[in-house]
Parts: structure tokens; C-alpha cells; sequence
């Protein structure tokens, strides 16, 4: 019997059971120890390797063909709330250009893309919306701040480092990069610094306007793998931006001034019914392309983004549906966060109504309700785990008054 297991030996390479650290048995053979982990690192790299030609076919092959802009709407409205306008502009825009991407006829007549602008407060929703739409398309998504970029040369990225992001974001695979959105934030602060043209170089506005016009337009792109600045000896890889949508956000502060003075030139001279057709709460309803020149865009870079809607600001029913409606609101991921300990969390309504009012109260948006919460639930996510026998917990409108007063939010407001 000793005799036998003395000659043990890998089955796969041999090796003696003696210059092995051990032989793992099995029904009719062992394997030793860097047979093992020859064996994992193969089939890691086989993985790796299929893994990569899933996600290559699935984000080519979704772009979808046979839905309509309801369809992309009814999807948007499971995330944001309100937004009417907005959702519908950008569904018409969105089924416009991938109509245009799946047509491949040869026609004279050539669609154009229709790169959207998005205006709106910070926190209304606009990024959000930007996000669904690529969710809902299964393309590949990056989000960049205007505001980072410099004229090429200069201390800042290059405009071309927003198409690194979205190669990173879909593990550099330039044909689906060359299908997907970016969205560019902060648009309205890339402006041009006065309304003339200057002799003196402007290295945050013009330039940057012009070297973004021609990404919008389509063109050919050398583009740095991993963002940044490009570097001589990086290897840069070649990106078309034909195909990839553009959305860019700007809050475009005093914006409804600039409408408001507008439409009251426009008006003068007409009967006074024609100014009270106007809805005064909601300038925004009346924007258009004009009006965005007033923030230094220029007139080239505001034409090549077509499709122009508005954010309503949110009031307080919107930020209260914000709250629990949309399929991952806030009361449902903290609802899910307690059940996960075991516990049903009980929000009542006043106290939902409170975080509305303060978020409102602090001006802190959609954007703050998290802040929010956060100040209020931190304690009984660090204490509830260690009490073993609670199984439900109720925040009323004290409890929250109570975690607002002593939390850091109000310190900050109050600063
Ligand atoms: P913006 O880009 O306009 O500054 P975001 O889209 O980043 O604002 O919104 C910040 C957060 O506020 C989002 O992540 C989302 O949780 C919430 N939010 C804002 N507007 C809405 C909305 N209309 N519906 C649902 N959630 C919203």
C-alpha cells in the first residue's frame, strides 16, 4: 500500500508526488499545484477573451431598429420625472439619428445629425436624462465637463481626451465608440470671453469652441487612449466622430432675462392680447438658438447642435415624485438597503414632505435630496446592523428635524 503511494505523479505533467508541495486526487488521476494554477490562468485568459467578444457583439448589434420615439419616452419616463418637453425632443432627436445610422441607402439626400443642447438648472435632470437614453440604447456613454478643456497647447485637456472616455468606457472598442453619446456638461462656460473676436488669443473660448465644432461635425479624431494631454510617444487611436451623438448641458444662468427681453421687443407693436398669450412662469418654453449667443457660443458651434429643449426648475411635487417614484428613487434604494439588514424602513409621509421643503429651502434641487437623506438615515445605518432584534424602523417629521438640526448640511447652508 506505502509502496503505491510512493509512485503518485501528476497526470498532467509528471511530476513526482515527492517535488510537488501536494497532488490533488481524482477519480482516476491527480494534478499538482502548478498544474492547477496553469490551468486557472488559462482559462482566465479564455474568459477575458470571450468575455470581450460578448460585450463587442452586444453593444453593436443593440442599436435598435424597430422602436419609436414613444418607446424611448415611456423608457425616460421609468427614470426622470416631469420633463415633458425635454423627453420628447431628445426622443425624436435620438430615433432621428440612429434612423440615420441604420440607413445605409445610398440617397442624395444626406440627414445630418442631430447633436441636442439641453438647458436647464443645475440638478433638474439633464445628465440623468443623457445617462437613460444611452442605458436605454445599450451604447457606450461618457460624461465630460466643458469646462476642463483648453486650446491644444495649452495647460487643460485637449477636446479630443472626451473620446478617450468613452473608448474607456467601452474597453476601446472604436466601432462601438464610434456609435455611442457623449455628453459635454457646463457648455454655457466655454463661452467666448466678450462678443468680439479679440486679437488676443482667448485659450478657453474660441478656442475650444472651434476645435469642439469640428468633433461635432465629424471628423476624424487622433485620439490619446488614456486622455489627458497627447504626448509625442503615446499611440493615439483613430476615432470617427460621424456617428457619435453629442449632448451638451448648460444651466445658462438669467437666460429667461435674456427671453423675456426678447419676446418683449418682438411684441411691441402688437396688440396687448399677443402679451398676455405669453406664460410668465415658464420663460424657458420660448428659448431658442438667438438666445444662447448672448453666452459667447459661437454662431457655428450653436448650429451644429440643432436640437435645442429646456428643464422645467423642479418644484416641490416634482421633488417629492423624485423621491419615491422613478425605479431606483432614493426612498426605494434605502428601503432596499434596510431589508437587506432585515428591516422594513418606514419614511412617513410628513417626513417626506419635509426633505422636499428642505431641499427647496437650501436650493440644493434634485441634486440635494441625497445629501439629504444621507444626513438623516447615516445614524441608523450605523447602529441598526448591531441591534440584532429590530425588524422595523420609522423616521417621522421629528426624527428627520431632529438629524437636519444636528447634521453638517445645515452648518453648510448656514455658511
Ligand atoms: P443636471 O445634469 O441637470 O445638473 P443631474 O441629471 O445630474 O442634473 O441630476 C442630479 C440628480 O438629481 C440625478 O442623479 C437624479 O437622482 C436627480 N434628478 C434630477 N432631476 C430629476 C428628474 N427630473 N427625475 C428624477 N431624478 C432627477
Amino acid at each position: 500500500m506505502s509502496k503505491y503511494k510512493e509512485n503518485i505523479k501528476c497526470s498532467f505533467c509528471g511530476k513526482d508526488k515527492r517535488d510537488s508541495l501536494m497532488l490533488i486526487a481524482g477519480i482516476d488521476g491527480h494534478i499538482c499545484e502548478s498544474c492547477v494554477e496553469q490551468a486557472y490562468d488559462i482559462i482566465n485568459e479564455e474568459l477575458k477573451t470571450t468575455k470581450k467578444g460578448t460585450s463587442k457583439k452586444e453593444s453593436l448589434g443593440s442599436l435598435p431598429t424597430n422602436i419609436t420615439p414613444a418607446e424611448i419616452k415611456a423608457f425616460l419616463d421609468q427614470y426622470v420625472i416631469g420633463q415633458t418637453d425635454a423627453k420628447k425632443y431628445l426622443s425624436v432627436a435620438v430615433y432621428n439619428h440612429y434612423k440615420r445610422l441604420n440607413n445605409n441607402i445610398d440617397s442624395d439626400v444626406e440627414i445630418e445629425k442631430s447633436n441636442i443642447i439641453l438647458v436647464g438648472e443645475t440638478g433638474t435632470g439633464k445628465t440623468l436624462l443623457a445617462k437613460t437614453i444611452a442605458k436605454f440604447l445599450e451604447v457606450p456613454f461618457a460624461i465630460v465637463d466643458a469646462t476642463v478643456f483648453t486650446e491644444a497647447g495649452y495647460v487643460g485637456e485637449d477636446v479630443e481626451s472626451m473620446l478617450s472616455r468613452l473608448l474607456q468606457a467601452c474597453d476601446f472598442n472604436v466601432e462601438a465608440a464610434q456609435k455611442g453619446i457623449v455628453y459635454i456638461d457646463e457648455i454655457d462656460k466655454i463661452a467666448r470671453k466678450n462678443d468680439n473676436p479679440s486679437i488676443t488669443r482667448d485659450v478657453s473660448g474660441e478656442g475650444v469652441q472651434q476645435a469642439l465644432l469640428k468633433l461635432l461635425e465629424g471628423t476624424d479624431v487622433n485620439v490619446p487612449p488614456h486622455g489627458g494631454r497627447k504626448h509625442p510617444e503615446q499611440k493615439m487611436i483613430k476615432v470617427d466622430t460621424s456617428n457619435i451623438l453629442f449632448i451638451c448641458g448648460g444651466a445658462f444662468a438669467g437666460i429667461e432675462k435674456v427671453i423675456s427681453k426678447r419676446l418683449n421687443a418682438q411684441v411691441i407693436g402688437f396688440n396687448s392680447d399677443e402679451k398676455e398669450h405669453i406664460d410668465r412662469e415658464n420663460m424657458l418654453q420660448y428659448i431658442t438658438h438667438q438666445d444662447l449667443r448672448h453666452y459667447g457660443m459661437i454662431p457655428e458651434l450653436i448650429g451644429r447642435l440643432p436640437v435645442l429643449t429646456y428643464l422645467e426648475p423642479l418644484d416641490k411635487d416634482t421633488l417629492l415624485a423624485i423621491l419615491t417614484e422613478p425605479k431606483n428613487a432614493l426612498m426605494k434604494q434605502y428601503s432596499r438597503l434596510f431589508e437587506l439588514e432585515g428591516i422594513k424602513l418606514i419614511f412617513d409621509k410628513e417626513a417626506i414632505n419635509l426633505v422636499a421643503d428642505k431641499a427647496l429651502e437650501y436650493k440644493l434641487g434634485a441634486r440635494g435630496l441625497r445629501s439629504l437623506c444621507e444626513a438623516i438615515l447615516t445614524d441608523a445605518m450605523f447602529e441598526l446592523p448591531s441591534q440584532k432584534d429590530i425588524k422595523e424602523f420609522v423616521v417621522d417629521k421629528i426624527y428627520v428635524e431632529d438629524k437636519l438640526n444636528k447634521s453638517a448640511i445645515r452648518k453648510l447652508i448656514a455658511a
